[in-house]
């Protein structure tokens, strides 16, 4: 009898061909993995547990954070618990697709663009859960919007940047999160130290608070990294 190979591990020739993951892949790794530490309890925010109740969830962080995997992450659980979902976000995000809400990854689910905070209101009559990407870029309406639809008995699940890139509360993200019953804060990495980030940090020149990139416009850094770097 022939000694046959194990074949519980690669050979040597397989581990030399394993490709090293990117530095982009490593921060989408690490961010994930973040992301998992961050619910203090996870199970909450699956809509099976209230199906029947109105309420509101926000995902807010920096740019890089996985806002919007998160937010992906809980409608799809929606949909396999039959609720009927739409999703909504502000016209003005158009980086990679019309009718998409997109994350990095290209983890992508259809999605509704809208001028303004009110079409949200009459285009969501039918859905039990309602997903909003990029709440950050809605008027100040978004507020009374989100609180109309949990009143209606819909759950609303909304994603936005917390801080523009000077670390001032973006938009109406701050008001978003004092009437949600729950808010999630998740993290990017800091490109420079490797602790959790907290702020998008603009690279290139330029003053306007709206300004959509990716990569090579903005980069994840924590306080401490924020702080040295712009003073
Ligand atoms: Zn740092």
């Amino acid at each position: 009898m022939p000694n046959t190979p194990c074949t519980a591990w690669p050979d040597r020739m397989e581990i030399r061909n394993f490709a090293l993951p990117s530095f982009a892949h490593l921060q989408y790794a690490m961010s994930k993995e973040t992301d998992i530490l961050q619910p203090k309890n996870p199970s909450m925010h699956d809509t099976e547990i209230y199906p029947q109740r109105g309420r509101i969830d926000v995902i807010c962080g920096s740019m890089f954070s996985g806002k919007t995997e998160e937010l992906i992450r809980r409608i799809r659980r929606a949909r396999i618990a039959r609720q009927r979902v739409e999703i909504f976000k502000p016209e003005i995000d158009t980086r990679y697709s019309e009718s998409e809400v997109v994350s990095h990854d290209g983890d992508a689910i259809v999605s509704t663009p809208v001028a303004n905070s009110q079409a949200i209101l009459l285009l969501a009559s039918e859905a039990d859960v309602v997903g909003i990407d990029e709440a950050q870029f809605f008027d100040p309406g978004i507020v009374d919007v989100c609180n109309a639809l949990a009143n209606q008995g819909k759950r609303v699940v909304v994603a936005g940047l917390d801080m523009d890139f000077k670390g001032t509360p973006f938009g109406p993200m701050p008001a978003l999160c004092a009437i949600a019953e729950d808010v999630t804060k998740v993290h990017a990495i800091c490109v420079r130290c490797g602790n959790l980030a907290y702020i998008s940090h603009r690279i290139v020149e330029g003053d306007r608070q709206v300004m959509l990139g990716e990569q090579h416009e903005y980069e994840p850094l924590c306080r401490h990294c924020y702080e040295r770097g712009v003073l």
